[in-house]
């Protein structure tokens, strides 16, 4: 049998290293097409051990010294328009979207377009799109894929029951690198600290939302579009120890878990190999050398973050561009040192309440939010920064 074409977005990144850390090790599967941002030393290095028939850069600076590093008969795209060109030409059977924020939306439309079936880690565009992008990929009769470990757990339980006997899904939440810190404390963490996760290596904007948990507001409209679920069935709890990803409660009161070790190639592969079960030779979890394992009610900062996945639902429309573009703003802002960490969960809920009441959902009308919401934090930090900041212990949620 042929191999499985997976083309990969971001394949220079956390999780497209981990994806062709996956496909280096399963015959039934080929990279036929990487994309990159910038990083063309890696991408270079990727195409020459895997061979892709085409590669991307977006970066267009890059273009040049990627393409003499290129081995022969790889075809090279480069530009803004770069991750769309390749999946057009890639004729792939799954894309696999590891690139971080929006920029994964119009290439993952475009797979859509050309039939492609999808494996997303890249919950940014989910969060920003998924009113448009889930109806075009049923439509279509395509499969979209959780990549994201707690989607993908909570993917593989509902295989235990029909869609009308799920009373709600959990997520659990590792609680990030600032966990253990009290409300005040993590306000003034400093970039290093906050990039510090306990469990999991990670690109530094997830990992950045992980320590806010912002992630798990993320996470929560992510499994409201991938699930068809609403906000008040879906929960999300701290569970320190990452070792159950996500679980349903079914009607009957059963409750139904996937646990494995925190590792980030098992849901990969599994999205790649799916529907079958890939035989991976990786030790199987060892439940009594495990001691005990934790769960625990968001309190505090974390629930005030949270609420804001709640509230994107809640308020529809154009709300999940806001959530996300305010979001990776204000990011950025932190890890330019342009505002504090307590400051990021207080811009992200300004500007989410503004959001403009815009109907209908087209994708102009979403990236029109997001760069409105883009420009909403920009004019926030240079009036002086959100002048809201948590109070110890408050909870919005
Ligand atoms: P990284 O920062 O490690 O990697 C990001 C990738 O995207 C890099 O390959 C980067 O290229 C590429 N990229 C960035 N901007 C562009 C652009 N404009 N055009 C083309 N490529 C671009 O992020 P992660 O791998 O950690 O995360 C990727 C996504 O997966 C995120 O949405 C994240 O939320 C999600 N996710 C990640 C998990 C993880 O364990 N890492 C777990 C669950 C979800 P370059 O290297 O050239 O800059």
């Amino acid at each position: 049998m042929n191999p499985k074409r997976v083309a990969i977005l971001g394949s220079t990144g956390s999780i497209g290293r981990q994806t062709l850390e996956v496909i280096a090790g399963d015959d039934s599967l080929h990279a036929c097409a990487l994309a990159a941002g910038s990083n063309w030393q890696l991408l270079a290095q990727q195409a020459r051990r895997f061979r892709p028939a085409v590669v991307a850069i977006s970066d267009p600076a890059a273009a040049e010294p990627l393409r003499s590093a290129l081995p022969g008969g790889v075809e090279l795209v480069c530009g803004p328009d770069a991750m769309s060109q390749l999946v057009r030409l890639a004729k792939c059977d799954l894309l696999l979207s590891g690139v971080v924020g929006v920029a994964g939306l119009i290439p993952t439309l475009a797979a859509i377009e050309c039939g492609t079936n999808l494996a997303i880690a890249n919950k940014e565009t989910l969060v920003m799109a998924g009113a448009i992008l889930m109806p075009a990929a049923r439509a279509a009769g395509l499969h979209v894929l959780p990549v994201d470990s707690e989607h993908s757990a909570i993917f593989q339980c509902l295989s235990a029951g029909g869609s009308n006997e799920v009373r709600r899904v959990v997520i659990t939440a590792s609680g990030g690198a600032l966990r253990d810190l009290d409300d005040l404390a993590a306000e003034e963490a400093t970039v290093e600290e906050a990039l510090n996760h306990p469990t999991w290596r990670m690109g530094r904007k997830i990992t950045i939302d992980s320590a806010t948990m912002i992630n798990k507001a993320l996470e929560i409209v992510e499994a409201h579009w991938l699930f068809d679920l609403p906000a008040e069935e879906i929960e999300v709890l701290l569970h320190p120890e990452s070792i159950v990803h996500g679980y349903v409660v079914f009607c009957d009161g059963s409750v139904i878990a996937q646990m494995a070790r925190p590792d980030m190639t098992m849901p990969i592969a599994y999205a790649m190999s799916y529907p079958r079960r890939p035989s991976r030779p990786v030790p199987p979890l060892d439940l009594p050398s495990l001691g005990k394992l934790t769960f625990a009610a968001l309190e505090g900062r974390f629930a005030r973050a949270v609420a804001l996945g709640y509230q994107a639902i809640r308020q529809g429309g154009l709300s999940g561009a806001v959530l996300n573009a305010a979001n990776e703003a204000a990011v950025e802002a932190f890890l330019d040192g342009g505002i504090r960490f307590g400051q990021i969960v207080p811009l992200v809920e300004e500007v989410l309440h503004r959001t403009p009441a815009e109907r209908p959902i087209t994708c102009q009308a979403l990236l029109d939010a997001d760069a409105w919401a883009r420009r909403q934090v920009a004019e926030a930090l240079s009036a002086g920064g959100s002048r809201r900041v948590w109070p110890a212990g408050q909870n919005q949620g």
